[in-house]
C-alpha cells in the first residue's frame, strides 16, 4: 500500500466551513494532491483533553463548539462514518494511555475542513483528542508511534493554527498578520522547511511566542504531525498567511513527490 502523506491545516474561523474563500480554495487545492486513504485520523485542537482520548463509534455525532456565529454554520452535516477498527489500532499502538470517550464526535476543527478536502465524506473518520497535560515532547512522540498508519492506508491530519490569539483578533485586519505573528509563523515554516524539529519544541523560546501561541491547544497538533513524519520528506506549503491579525493560516503536506501529482 501507498505510503500516506501526512497533513497540517490551519483552520482559522469556523466561518470557512461554509465559506468560498482564498482559503478553502488553497484546501481544496491541497486536496487534489492526495491520493485516497482508507482512512483519516484527526487530531483537532478542539478537542482539548487532560487525558488522551478517541471515539469507537460507528457515526460520530456533530458537535458544535462555537459560539455566537450565523445559523446555517450550526446546520453543516458531515455525515461520515466513524472506525472502531481504526480506534482498535490506536489503542494497540498506544496502550493504556488512551482511553475511549465517546461523549466527543466531529467538532468543527475537524469539520469545517473536512467538508472542503474530502467533501463526499466517504472516508471513515476518527479523531484523537490534544492532550492538554503533555509536555510538547510527549506530543511528538505520540505522533511518532502513530507514524506507522500512514503504510495502513491513514491519512493523519492535523487541525489547529501555528499562530492563534483570538483576544488579539482584529477585523481591521483581514488579510495581514502583525508583524509578532508574521515573525512567529515564518520562524516556525523556517524550521519545518530545515527539518529542525527541535526548534519547533522549543518554540516557546521563539520571538512573539507568548502572543502567537498564548495557550497551546491550536499549535500542538503540528506536534502530533511533525512526529508522524519522516526525516527529509518533500513538503508543501498552501495558505501561507496571516489573517485578522493574530492567525495564521498556513497549511502544509509533508510526503507527496511534488505539486506535479495533482489530479486533474
Ligand atoms: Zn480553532
Amino acid at each position: 500500500m501507498e505510503r500516506m502523506p501526512v497533513v497540517f491545516i490551519g483552520h482559522g474561523s469556523p466561518m470557512n466551513a461554509i465559506e468560498d474563500n482564498v482559503f478553502t480554495q488553497g484546501w481544496k487545492a491541497l486536496a487534489k494532491t492526495l491520493p485516497t486513504p482508507k482512512g483519516i485520523l484527526m487530531v483537532s485542537a478542539h478537542w482539548y483533553t487532560n487525558s488522551l482520548c478517541t471515539t469507537n463509534v460507528s457515526e460520530p455525532k456533530m458537535i458544535y463548539d462555537m459560539y455566537g456565529f450565523p445559523e446555517a454554520l450550526y446546520r453543516v452535516k458531515y455525515p461520515v462514518k466513524g472506525s472502531p477498527e481504526l480506534a482498535k489500532r490506536l489503542q494497540a499502538l498506544l496502550g493504556s494511555q488512551l482511553s475511549i470517550d465517546n461523549t466527543w464526535g466531529l467538532d468543527h476543527g475537524a469539520w469545517s475542513v473536512l467538508v472542503h478536502l474530502f467533501p463526499k465524506a466517504d472516508i471513515p473518520v476518527v479523531q484523537l483528542s490534544v492532550h492538554a497535560a503533555l509536555p510538547p515532547k510527549a506530543l511528538y512522540e505520540i505522533g511518532r508511534t502513530l507514524r506507522i498508519l500512514r503504510e495502513e492506508g491513514i491519512l493523519i491530519i492535523g487541525s489547529g493554527n501555528i499562530v492563534h490569539n483570538l483576544r488579539r483578533v482584529d477585523w481591521e485586519h483581514a488579510t495581514t498578520g502583525y508583524p509578532w505573528a508574521d515573525a512567529f509563523d515564518h520562524a516556525i515554516k523556517e524550521a519545518i522547511l530545515n527539518f529542525d524539529h527541535e526548534t519547533c519544541l522549543d518554540y516557546a523560546h521563539l520571538d512573539g511566542a507568548p502572543l502567537a501561541v498564548p495557550t497551546p491547544d491550536h499549535y500542538d497538533p503540528l506536534l502530533y504531525v511533525l512526529g508522524a513524519t519522516y526525516p527529509e520528506e518533500p513538503i508543501q506549503i498552501y495558505n501561507d498567511t496571516r489573517t485578522m491579525g493574530s492567525l495564521s493560516m498556513t497549511s502544509y503536506v509533508w510526503g507527496l513527490p511534488s505539486k506535479e501529482k495533482e489530479k486533474k
